[in-house]
């Protein structure tokens, strides 16, 4: 399933959608700042000259000009001036660029709680518990909780890489997988940093968030139940140690499963099995990011009201057409 997978992803982009979460002010740091949450700008990439065989500044180029052409403002930097920016980094580094646009949230959690405060004042409610079922009817759909069935108009399956099954119950066979990130906490580090940095050869960042320096990223085609692999965190703490001298001991560490789909982009649509759910899943390494506009589409598709942006790329089965291989079931 996992070689399927690789084999079925392609160049592709999500720039349409990315694109227009910024330009119609819908994404979470704009709604972040609404509700009064810190919102930074200009993450920072950085990158050294040549190793051994290889140019690492040649491949960031290549990716710069790539961003450019959709329209990323970015501004390139020389060793001087990354030091200037971030006095702290071990100078391991000869270039980078900063890009102007992009915006940081120091606590998606709060953000969580700030959004779930906004939806419960208009009337919203929330109810906690596992869906393990699901049915689809002509009048509706119905989702059991906990051994209890709960019926209405209309379903949103928006559980992440755990999507996948629920679609399953209801016939739908949907390409998703996972793309598993790891996380380790700096408590003492968060002011050593200005902004999120990524040294582009080690494949993570390292983000000042509101509780310490969050050192976060690589990726792990491991699936959902694969055991947590403590080797990929023992090595970004050891980058860490390397690239941020002083950023002392790593506390916290996490797996996260990112819901990815091979063609990088979610799905945003009906279900083809029923007009009465709706998918929103498959973000990737993107789903803070696109959460405002996946929102947004989600409503409108809902309402059956003209969506900001055309849906019809993002639709559950694109995988199923000539050309693509069928979804299989989840390894
Ligand atoms: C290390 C790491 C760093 C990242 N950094 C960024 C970043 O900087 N910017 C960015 O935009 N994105 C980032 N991402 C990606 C982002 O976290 C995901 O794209 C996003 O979480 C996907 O959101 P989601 O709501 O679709 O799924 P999830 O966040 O996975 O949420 C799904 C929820 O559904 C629940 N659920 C699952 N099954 C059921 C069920 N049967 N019944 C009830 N509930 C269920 C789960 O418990 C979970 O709470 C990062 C991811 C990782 C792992």
């Amino acid at each position: 399933m996992r070689m399927r997978f690789c084999r079925s992803a392609r160049r592709c982009s999500h720039w349409t959608v990315a694109r227009n979460s910024v330009e119609k002010r819908i994404s979470s740091a704009a709604t972040a700042a609404m509700v009064g949450l810190s919102v930074s700008r200009t993450p920072l990439h950085i990158w050294r000259g040549k190793v051994r065989c290889s140019d690492p500044a040649i491949n960031a180029e290549r990716d710069n000009r790539l961003r450019e052409r959709h329209g990323v403002r970015l501004d390139r930097l020389d060793a001087k001036a990354i030091r200037d920016l971030e006095p702290n980094l071990a100078p391991l580094y000869h270039r980078g660029v900063l890009f102007r646009d992009a915006y940081t949230i120091d606590s998606p959690k709060a953000l969580a709680f700030a959004l779930a405060e906004a939806i419960l004042k208009r009337g919203g409610t929330f109810m906690c518990g596992e869906a393990r079922g699901l049915m689809a009817t002509q009048a509706g759909a119905s989702v059991r909780i906990d051994g209890h069935e709960h019926s209405a108009d209309h379903v949103v399956i928006a559980c992440g890489a755990w999507s996948r099954e629920l679609a399953h119950r209801i016939g739908d066979r949907v390409l998703l997988d996972t793309e598993r990130g790891y996380h380790v906490l700096f408590p003492s580090a968060g002011k050593l940093l200005h902004r999120p940095v990524c040294h582009t050869e080690y494949g993570f960042y390292m983000t000042p968030m509101a509780d310490g320096m969050r050192a976060a990223g690589t990726v792990e085609l491991g699936g959902l139940a694969a055991p947590f692999n403590p080797v990929r965190t023992r090595v970004i703490r050891s980058a860490v140690a390397t690239l941020l001298p002083g950023a002392g001991e790593g506390s916290a560490e996490w797996l996260g499963f990112r819901p990815s789909m091979p063609d990088s982009l979610p799905v945003i649509g009906a279900a083809p099995s029923s007009p009465r759910v709706t998918y929103a899943f498959g973000h990737g390494h993107l789903g803070l990011t696109l959460a405002g506009i996946s929102g947004r589409l989600i409503a409108e598709l809902v309402c059956g009201r003209p969506t900001t942006i055309a849906v019809g790329g993002l639709r559950p089965d694109r995988f199923n057409s000539v050309g693509w291989p069928r979804a299989a079931s989840q390894g």
